[in-house]
């Protein structure tokens, strides 16, 4: 390491702030222990202080936050609504205290206080309110909204169990359910005077108003109540502060007292609490839908809350509904909140009178619609007899909607074509009719979009063909991205150092600016330090892997990383086929001079997806054979991270060598993870399937290792019945070494069948994710990375470049495009510096 002042910016160990501001800070802190937890220094815990650094943080931001709202209002400002059934916020205090730049002051404090900052920052409990990258993606765009200064609301659901925590046993997964909110959210306001009243079930009768005008009226059924929960959202630097709305269910007061006074006590209260177990539990699957009726009711549940609050809020200061799609961009996170067509169709049209054209115009020009999957088992559908009995009026809407778009379909076109008429239509008629919600997205919305290019590509091509051919510049392209203030700011203080020490930091709210390190790729001494920080980011993963799992392991060796949902289509099994591939090249002296690997693998599976499952304890089969041979584990370890969520990632991703990225092309609409670790000095295998195929035009094919069937070729063998996986097999003899050991309880002793139906899916049933189509490329692939690792100047200089080259990839990018492609709204705090008020 180079000198002194290196080793404090990689340790980002700023100069002590001045004493007074020591002594406030103290101060506050003992001020919140005692008047807002009730509790004195003598006997607090690490909790009680962390609660209270978060309290003195929140007071930080309070005023901006109630500014910020006053801003929206004074200026009569476009608003821009997020609505999503998940947030994957994470923890908020070190992203909290970097924004108010108060983390420095808080690192010093404690240590004056003798209490020890790293325990206290790990008693928060992560907001899990989410599967993976698509609710990721929500929290990443909330603060590049916030940063850019656009008055955004997030708006969801506020369950009590968010995603489920992992505990392995017996090499196995087992699920916890995990009370986030026990000890209360310090960055949430309860708002038990917002609530809004949700119907369901019910009935739909004719009205006539005094004017003779004739409707529709939804009635009677049951009422649930939506209490707000505001959860705030910091920007860079704090300039504006905003907040994601989560609903949580509350038994309707009404309700409650029809059976009170029935002397029904016990099962009024009972009753109650199942209206409540509405907002209970995120599903926790990932890419499926499992179209169970309280999905549905939770789907609908947050959209009417939510719209209520959107249109209340709107005629606070406006009369009537001319201005609304200019004053309000409602965006769609998926289908799951699908429902908000018809829902403002409803309130437009039965409560406020509309004519049906008009407020289809309105509705049209507000919505907009983010796809993020094109694997057929997630394309949400719903039964139409469900709907007709949750949500009479709204099926009857949908009817009528889809009604005028084929009449308009018929009308355009110059030969009525039964069949296209049936593929466009909102209802699925082959077999139950289902109410296909992709397409009542689509068509109630002025844009759609994909998440990376080659995504949007496939839409247009694949599932939504007909629909782009009915409205030709309705989708369009918006590729993911993440914001830096997370992912390298705060994620990888080492390396946010040493960047801001050469270039300023100015990059951490306009991250093009990373380019200001391209000369110094080929400079050695700063070639050096890079190295010294993934060195040190390694160690600290080291000593978080051994408290956590009681492993030891080696930083010199290549740290190889696949970090994600356990889903067959990301192939975390490819990357175990190449796991044994080495093992086995290792002990029978084939292995050359390969580099000595440490791969590292984390994710959950959904609990009812067998095969994830299942190939999590392979992992953990594997990884106890390998790690245990004495003739080999000095050169090859598998690790299995449990219970990835986004503080687990903020610990790995820094460490990474390698970043698998790894799925069957034409499958992974995005990923963001890729994102994340190329950003943090990872160098990516691959496949050309999402924004890898973006990422390797920005950093150049030469610093990036691509590997695999491309999308044409692939989604040629799948839909191709004479794809014959077992030619792989038994042409590849490594790869039929490979499975025989799977295959015939090779890490599975005591059971030797208990990896057959895996290796069967491979072999006897179509392996449809080509894992063998494609492993003898990954096999060769990981061999040139083997071969590449070994020069370390060259690596050194790919991995600076990786991290030089990912500006496009900021979620302030990505919300700027949506900012002026899609919502119509000017972003402030963009383009200029002197954003910030
Ligand atoms: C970024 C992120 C994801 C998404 O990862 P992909 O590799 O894009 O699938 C999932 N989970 C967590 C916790 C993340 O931070």
């Amino acid at each position: 390491m180079a000198d002194d002042s290196l080793r404090t910016a990689l340790h980002d160990e700023s100069p002590a702030p001045p004493r007074a501001d020591i002594d406030d800070l103290k101060r506050r802190l003992h001020d919140h222990l005692r008047h807002s937890l009730g509790k004195g220094p003598v006997g607090s815990t690490n909790l009680d202080w962390y609660l209270a650094l978060a309290l003195a943080t929140r007071d930080l931001m309070v005023e901006t936050w109630m500014d910020s709202t006053r801003r929206a209002y004074s200026n009569d400002a476009k608003r821009v609504y997020y609505l999503s059934m998940e947030f994957l916020v994470g923890r908020s205090l070190d992203a909290n205290l970097l924004a108010t730049g108060s983390l420095d002051l808080a690192r010093h404090t404690l240590a004056d206080m003798d209490l020890d900052f790293e325990a206290i920052r790990e008693c928060e409990p992560e907001a899990a309110l989410g599967n993976g990258g698509l609710g990721r993606l929500a929290a990443c765009l909330m603060e590049s909204m916030t940063t850019l200064s656009i008055p955004a609301f997030g708006y969801g659901i506020y369950y009590d169990y968010g995603m489920f925590s992992q505990y392995i046993e017996d090499g196995q997964q087992v699920e916890m359910p995990e009370r986030w909110l026990r000890y209360g959210n310090v960055w949430a306001f309860d708002r038990p005077d917002v609530i809004m009243p949700v119907r369901f079930h019910g009935h739909v009768e004719d009205t006539r108003d005094q004017h003779g005008h004739v409707g529709r009226r939804w009635a009677g059924g049951e009422e649930v109540l939506a209490e707000a929960h505001d959860l705030m959202v910091a920007g860079h630097e704090c300039w504006t502060v905003n907040s994601i709305r989560l609903w949580s269910a509350q038994a309707s007061r009404e309700f409650d007292l029809r059976h009170f006074n029935q002397g029904d006590y016990i099962n009024a209260v009972a009753e109650q609490s199942f209206s409540e177990s509405l907002s209970h539990v995120l599903y926790p699957d990932d890419s499926t839908s499992m179209g169970k009726a309280l999905r549905l009711k939770q789907e609908y549940f947050f959209v009417a809350a939510s719209l209520r609050d959107i249109v209340r809020r709107f005629l606070s200061t406006h009369d009537d509904f001319t201005t609304f799609p200019r004053k309000v961009a409602i965006q769609l996170n998926d289908t799951h909140p699908a429902l908000a067509v018809p829902e403002l169709m409803r309130i437009l049209v039965d409560e406020h009178r509309l004519g049906w054209d008009e407020a289809w115009a309105i509705c049209n020009g507000t919505f907009a619609y983010t796809n993020h999957t094109l694997l057929p088992e997630a394309l949400e559908t719903w039964p139409v007899g469900l709907m007709e009995n949750m949500l009479p009026r709204h099926l009857e809407i949908i009817y009528r909607i889809n009604h005028q778009f084929l009449e308009g379909v018929r009308a355009r076109a110059k030969e009525v074509d039964d069949d296209r008429v049936r593929r466009l239509s909102m209802i699925d008629e082959g077999g139950e009719r289902r109410v296909r919600m992709s397409h009542l997205a689509f068509v109630g919305s002025h844009r759609v979009n994909g998440v990376a290019a080659l995504h949007t590509d496939l839409m247009r091509a694949g599932i939504f063909a007909e629909l782009h051919r009915e409205f030709p510049d309705r989708i369009v392209n918006k590729t993911n991205g993440i914001t830096p203030r997370r992912w390298l700011r705060s994620a990888n203080r080492p390396l946010s150092a040493l960047i801001t020490r050469h270039i300023g930091d100015r990059w951490v709210a306009h991250l093009d600016d990373l380019r200001g390190l391209l000369p110094l790729a080929e400079d050695a001494t700063f070639q050096e330090d890079f190295r010294a920080v993934k060195r040190l980011n390694k160690e600290a993963l080291c000593r978080y892997i051994d408290a956590r799992l009681g492993m030891e392991l080696d930083p010199e060796t290549l740290f190889d990383v696949q970090v994600k949902r356990i889903h067959e289509y990301k192939r975390q099994l490819l990357n175990v086929l190449h796991v044994i591939t080495l093992y086995l090249r290792l002990k029978e002296g084939r292995a050359g001079d390969a580099p000595p690997r440490t791969v590292i693998i984390a994710g959950k599976a959904a609990p009812a997806y067998y095969m994830a499952k299942l190939i999590i304890r392979l992992i953990h089969d594997v990884a106890r054979v390998i790690n245990a041979d004495p003739a080999t584990n000095d050169r090859l370890r598998l690790v299995f991270i449990p219970d990835y969520n986004v503080s687990v990632a903020e610990h790995i991703i820094p460490a990474a060598d390698l970043s698998e990225q790894i799925s069957t092309a034409g499958t992974e609409a995005s990923g963001t993870g890729n994102m994340k670790l190329a950003l943090n000095g990872a160098l990516t295998i691959g496949t050309r399937d999402g924004a890898n195929v973006e990422i390797g035009e920005e950093v150049g094919e030469e610093n990036i290792f691509f590997f695999g069937l491309p999308v044409e070729k692939a989604e040629h063998l799948r839909n191709n019945g004479s794809h014959d996986p077992w030619q792989y097999y038994t042409g590849d003899p490594e790869l039929h070494a490979v499975l025989d050991m799977i295959g015939q309880g090779g890490f599975s002793h005591a059971e030797p069948d208990r990896y057959r139906p895996i290796v069967d899916s491979l072999t006897r049933h179509g392996d449809h994710y080509l894992l063998l189509a494609d492993y003898a490329d990954y096999i060769a692939c990981q061999d040139r990375v083997g071969r590449a690792y070994l020069d370390t100047d060259a690596w050194t200089r790919m991995a600076i470049l990786n991290v030089a080259r990912m500006g496009k990839f900021s979620s302030d990018v990505t919300v700027a495009d949506y900012a002026a492609d899609i919502w119509g709204v000017p972003t402030p705090g963009w383009t200029a510096d002197a954003a910030s008020p």
